[in-house]
């Protein structure tokens, strides 16, 4: 029985090491999308006799074929001819893909060669899917229950092709189930953790399937249901994320793509506060990382980088007995970082960050000590002491993630 999706990346380049075969990875990760299982990748290089060899044994197990490469006008582009032969067609031109050329040809001044007429070349019988991104089409021919699918290599073409012209075409062919998932985030977790946490339910999983991934300090749980309708889907997810949420939530901030600095901004905004930060051995990572987000500056005011006892003392108005009796690590000086910027910076909620990034200790305090405060107007300040484990960078990092954190989780919207 044929069954799932292969994809077939053609080019010599890929098997002497120069590119990374990146279109196999973004294919397989928009095919698991649509609830197309794929369960074969390979790479063959500009040679028809190993390719007939691959399409071989493809057709012999695969549902889809998608091929990439090999479409070009150089006498190494092969993937045509040998996947005509193979499926027993024959090509032909294919008018509007000619047009296209020969227009493009036109508008950039450049003189047409002969070659260039042969990539719109196209199986008999095939669907053809124009390229407005390049001048080589693609195509989707369906050959004793296997659909091959040839799409460029250039991943700039490859790339808008498959979203615009083959997805559509799958879904069309009900080649995809109809498939809903919902992506959960967690923070302040690790992955392993958190699956020994949800261990039975991992082991038990079919539909909806969970999928963890974790990335930068963050672990998302992708549910995936396939089903016929969308209203059973949800019914499914549903019961899944419940039993989640049940031995989780303590850690979950959120749905969808968007990250800690993207949520905590967009509750800025609901709430229509504006906020600031005061740093210390975070050293304005704070201020850089909210303001690579678009729509900041509708919510960040500015930071006080206050790296030196001096200009805590100077700029925010901490006081020297706290420097000389607690430290500027400790919870007493980020309690008056965050106010002092709140108060210099005249935002509605400021952060600060005061601890010891590493790699050797300071005033007797560990490597990875690190105090985090938010204050707010006319509500006592919270404090974080938080103890934090890595490099330099991924301390700095994670202060400011579980700064965002906190104030998703701790403070009420
Ligand atoms: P062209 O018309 O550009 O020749 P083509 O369809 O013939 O397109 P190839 O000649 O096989 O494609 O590859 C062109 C370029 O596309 C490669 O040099 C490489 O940069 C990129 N490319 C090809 N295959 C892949 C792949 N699997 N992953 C990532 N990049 C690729
Ligand atoms: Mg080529």
């Amino acid at each position: 029985m044929k069954k799932g999706a292969e994809i077939i990346a053609v080019g010599s380049e890929l098997l002497l090491g120069q590119i990374v075969n990146s279109n196999a990875q973004f294919l397989s990760q928009q095919l698991a999308r649509i609830g197309i299982d794929v369960y074969f990748h390979s790479v063959v290089g500009d040679n028809p006799a190993r390719l007939k060899e691959t399409l071989n044994s493809a057709h012999n197990r695969s549902k889809i074929v998608i091929l990439t490469g090999g479409l070009g006008p150089t006498k190494d582009d092969l993937t045509k001819h040998t996947v005509a032969r193979h499926v027993g067609t024959t090509l032909t031109t294919d008018e509007e893909a000619l047009a296209a050329i020969v227009n493009y040809f036109q508008q950039t001044g450049r003189v047409m060669t002969d070659n260039n007429r042969q990539q719109a070349l196209v199986l008999a019988g095939a669907t053809v899917f124009l390229n407005q991104w390049g001048m080589a089409p693609g195509m989707a021919y369906v050959f004793e229950g296997t659909t091959y699918v040839l799409l460029p290599g250039p991943p700039k073409e490859m790339k808008p092709m498959y979203t615009t012209c083959v997805e559509p075409y799958f879904v069309h062919n009900e080649e995809a189930a109809t498939i809903h998932s919902r992506v959960l985030r967690f923070f302040g977790i690790g992955e392993a953790a958190l699956e020994v946490i949800i261990q039975d339910l991992l082991d038990e999983q079919t539909n909806p399937t969970i999928a963890p991934l974790a990335k930068d300090g963050e672990v998302t749980l992708r549910l995936t249901a396939k089903t016929t309708t969308e209203a059973e889907a949800n019914h499914l997810l549903q019961a899944t994320e419940e039993a989640v949420q049940k031995r989780l939530s303590t850690y979950f901030y959120g749905y969808g793509d968007k990250g800690l600095h993207e949520r905590a901004i967009e509750w800025l905004q609901a709430k229509g506060w504006t906020c600031g930060s005061a740093e210390s051995f975070t050293g304005g990572l704070f201020a850089e990382q909210l303001t690579a987000i678009p729509g900041s500056s509708q919510v960040f005011k500015g930071s006080v980088v206050a790296y030196s006892n001096e200009i805590k003392q100077s700029l925010l108005g901490v006081s020297p007995v706290t420097l000389h009796e607690a430290g500027a690590v400790s919870s007493e000086c980020a309690k008056e970082m965050a106010e002092g910027a709140r108060d210099k910076l005249n935002c509605d909620v400021a952060f600060s960050f005061t601890g010891v990034a590493g790699p050797s200790e300071q005033e007797n305090k560990r490597v990875g000590t690190v105090f985090v405060a938010i204050s707010q107007r006319e509500k006592p300040t919270k404090v974080f002491p938080l103890q934090l484990a890595g490099s330099r960078r991924n301390i700095r990092h994670r202060a400011v993630q579980h700064a965002l954190f906190a104030l998703l989780k701790d403070i009420p919207q």
